[in-house]
């Protein structure tokens, strides 16, 4: 059997997807294509939805992860995508960084996506058919002062996804990753009020080779496709959506 042939038990039907970090910038774009694509799509988030189908639960704790994985499950059936968006930044000087602010950056943003994934694991194996989605960071190209803690955590989510992506292909699931350059997000304008940019988001693109800043719609492209029937012979890839700088 070819690899993407595997689908066991996936109908016409339509596919149930959850994305975390969903209330919000990226996370929220890619909710909104993946509806538009047809799937049914839940989110996991620490803030509501305006849609009614977000669940409140902080991707950090467990037990609110499989509680929320379990009413999705329960309302519309098996997750057989995962998209994973939730995520928080960072900026401290490495020897100013206190353990508990590098905890945090990295729970939240590496331990976040080995829960979720973990969670929804048994339904893709079950179904023989599966798409992760984990997006990082630029960051994670060439480093970011002040922003060790972030980058180590973005970075190993890379790493998950390529080890991943070995490990359950034979099962008919593919894990990529999506490292967003600049993104038009609260995040990023938050970072921009606080001046921990190193410049004005303007600034950031004049040094982009396609002028001009990311949308979050951008990041929901590559999900989509990467999510897609079409894209089953992809996996293990951490492809940058970033206007051409790799930064
Ligand atoms: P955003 O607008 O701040 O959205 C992030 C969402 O994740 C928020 O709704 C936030 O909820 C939620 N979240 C945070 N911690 C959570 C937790 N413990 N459990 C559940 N949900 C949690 O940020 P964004 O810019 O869209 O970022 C989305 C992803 O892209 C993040 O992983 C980020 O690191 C990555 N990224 C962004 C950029 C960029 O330029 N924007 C660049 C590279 C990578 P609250 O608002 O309630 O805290």
């Amino acid at each position: 059997m070819e690899f993407g042939q595997s689908l066991r038990k996936v109908g016409p039907g339509l596919k149930t997807a959850v994305v975390t970090g969903g209330a919000s910038g990226i996370g929220r774009a890619v909710a909104e294509r993946l509806r538009k694509d047809g799937l049914q799509v839940a989110v996991i988030d620490l803030s509501p939805t305006d849609d009614g189908f977000g669940h409140i639960a902080d991707v950090t704790d467990r037990a609110q992860v499989d509680n929320a994985v379990a009413a999705i499950r329960e309302q519309f059936g098996p997750i057989l995508v995962l998209v994973n968006a939730a995520g928080v930044e960072g900026f401290q000087k490495f020897s100013k960084m206190s353990f508990p602010e590098w905890s945090k950056v990295i729970d939240v943003n590496l331990n976040g996506v080995f829960h979720t994934i973990q969670a929804v694991l048994p339904d893709m194996v079950e179904a023989g058919w599966g798409r992760i989605v984990n997006i990082s960071s630029s960051s994670t190209h060439s480093g970011q002062p002040f922003m060790a803690h972030y980058v180590a955590a973005k970075s190993a989510v890379n790493g998950l996804t390529k080890s991943l992506a070995l490990e359950y292909g034979p099962a008919g699931i593919t894990v990529n990753a999506v490292p967003p350059g600049f993104v038009d997000t609260p995040m990023l304008r938050s970072a921009e009020s606080r001046h921990l940019l190193g410049g004005t988001v303007e600034d950031h693109i004049n040094r982009t080779p396609v002028r001009r800043v990311g949308r979050p719609e951008d990041i929901a492209a590559a999900c989509s496709f990467f999510v897609s029937d079409e894209a089953s012979y992809i996996t293990g890839q951490i492809l940058g959506v970033n206007g051409g700088r790799n930064t």
